[in-house]
């Protein structure tokens, strides 16, 4: 079999390249190889008895003006806009999402402490070198006390690694930051107003996130599902797929984790081979469990930084959509992050998991866990160290040499989320074609659906 195109992957970053392919009607051949038997990757969902559960919660933020009118477009009439509820429980009291400047409801002696090192860093700056740590950064931009209480030990929590060592390359977007008079306010009243990157979001009304891939997947008749990619010969131009053979190709989009790839193609250089084994991560073990009560909550997730709940985030999925659980049921996912060849007991990790919700107050102690299903998520973070970058360089700079783009959220080892996983696709399949996507009819989305 010869294909112009090979695209390794039917999650969204798969399926969007091949989409936009067909999209700006290239007129190549394309074959979009999935090993799963159903495409959409960490966007799909599972089905566990009445129960739909996400691989962890997967809220669609569109800021893109494209990634909106595209999304929207594929998800018409079933898509709900909601307005974020997220807090923080720490000092055994729930506060608003972002910590910072949130203080408002903690102890007295936590407000005092995070607004006195915050203070302090306004009347003597402290000095930042070119590439700070994410540690000597958060003290710089926060303060002692904001840094002790949550940045570090939820930081720690998720990353797995000491903050000295993480950079903040990835941070720009994710973590707000107030201003002086914001964070002052923030701890004298609760402070109804919304910070960061996403103050609202959109979920499907009907099917979970798998809606949206589902979706994108009916646009594309070019993906072949159970056809696990094993072997790229990188110099021969060949890829092995089971179930399906031989495959030659001209250009290859991968998309599975970079990682993985570089393990099953080459020949690589000995400095590609040495930056794949500078490349850390951190696996996400996700507990999603359905419990026999309506409405445990009315909150939309939470960030739990202290060392005693073993995890670092919980979220209540039936308060994204009706349909995920049975009437007179709720349904909640948990977030627990451990470095790669940990042994987890499930079994126990899921009744410490339950323990700290009821200790949180998120369940009480009548509460009967109905359904209860692991999803583990390999290297669900890929850990922003200082060598990350550079290894990544060198190998998507020999990738690309050879004729593979390696995109999406594994696929380019990076921290992101659906939107601009779908504007990789996209930016993949214009630089395939040779176009800059500024040259695209970016505003006509909509109209290519049809
Ligand atoms: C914990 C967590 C929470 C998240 N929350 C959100 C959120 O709230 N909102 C948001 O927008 N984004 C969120 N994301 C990000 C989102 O999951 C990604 O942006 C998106 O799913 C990436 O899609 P992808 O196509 O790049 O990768 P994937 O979904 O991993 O797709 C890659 C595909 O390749 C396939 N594959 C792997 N190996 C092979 C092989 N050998 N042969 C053939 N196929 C193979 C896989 O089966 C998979 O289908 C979250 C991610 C995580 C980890």
């Amino acid at each position: 079999m010869k294909v112009d195109v090979l695209v390794i992957g039917g999650g969204l970053a798969g399926l969007s390249t091949a989409y936009h392919l067909r999209r700006e009607r290239s007129g190549l051949s394309v074959l979009v190889a999935e090993k799963a038997e159903k495409p959409g990757g960490r966007a799909g969902t599972e089905r566990k008895g009445d129960f739909l559960f996400d691989h962890t919660g997967h809220l669609l933020h569109l800021h893109d003006p494209y990634g909106k009118s595209l999304v929207t477009g594929l998800l018409r009439g079933n898509l709900a806009l909601h307005e974020r509820s997220s807090w923080i429980h720490s000092d055994g009291v729930d506060t608003r999402y972002p910590f910072q400047a949130n203080t408002f409801g903690l102890p007295l002696p936590a407000v005092a402490d995070c607004l006195a090192g915050f203070a302090r860093n306004l009347y003597r700056p402290r000095p930042l070198g070119a590439a700070p740590s994410f540690a000597d950064w958060s003290r710089a931009a926060f303060g002692d006390g904001i840094s002790r209480r949550f940045m570090f030990p939820y930081n720690e929590k998720l990353w797995r690694t000491p903050l000295g060592r993480l950079t903040t390359e990835w941070q720009g977007r994710f973590l707000p930051r107030p201003k002086p008079e914001e964070v002052l306010y923030g701890a004298l009243v609760d402070q109804k107003r919304f910070f960061g990157y996403n103050a609202h979001f959109r979920y499907p009304v009907r099917g979970g996130c798998q809606a949206l891939p589902d979706a994108l997947a009916a646009r594309v008749p070019e993906l072949r599902l159970r056809a696990k990619l094993t072997h790229v010969d990188l110099a021969e131009k060949v890829a092995v797929l089971e179930g399906v053979g031989e495959v030659r190709w001209e250009r290859l989009v991968n998309t599975m984790a970079l990682k993985d790839f570089v393990d099953i193609s080459g020949p690589h250089p000995a400095a590609v081979r040495a930056a794949r084994a500078r490349l850390r991560w951190v696996d996400v073990h996700n507990l999603n469990i359905g419990v026999g009560r309506p409405a445990v909550s009315d909150k939309h997730w939470v960030y739990f930084p202290e060392a005693r709940y073993p995890f670092y985030r919980a979220g209540f999925m039936s308060n994204f959509a009706r349909d995920l659980a049975p009437r007179g049921s709720s349904s909640l996912y948990i977030e627990v992050s451990r470095r790669p060849g940990a042994r987890v007991d499930h079994a126990e990790l899921e009744r410490q998991c339950v323990d700290g919700l009821r200790r949180a107050g998120l369940l009480r102690r009548s509460d009967r866990v109905t359904e209860s299903m692991w999803i583990v998520i390999p290297a669900g973070y890929v850990v922003y160290d200082r060598d990350r970058t550079p290894a990544v360089g060198a190998i998507q700079r020999h990738l690309r040499s050879r004729g593979v783009w390696s995109i999406g959220r594994w696929g380019a080892w990076k921290y992101s989320f659906m939107e601009e996983t779908l504007l990789d696709g996209r930016r993949a399949a214009l630089e395939i074609l040779g176009r800059r996507s500024a040259e695209t009819r970016s505003d006509e989305p909509l109209r290519a659906l049809k």
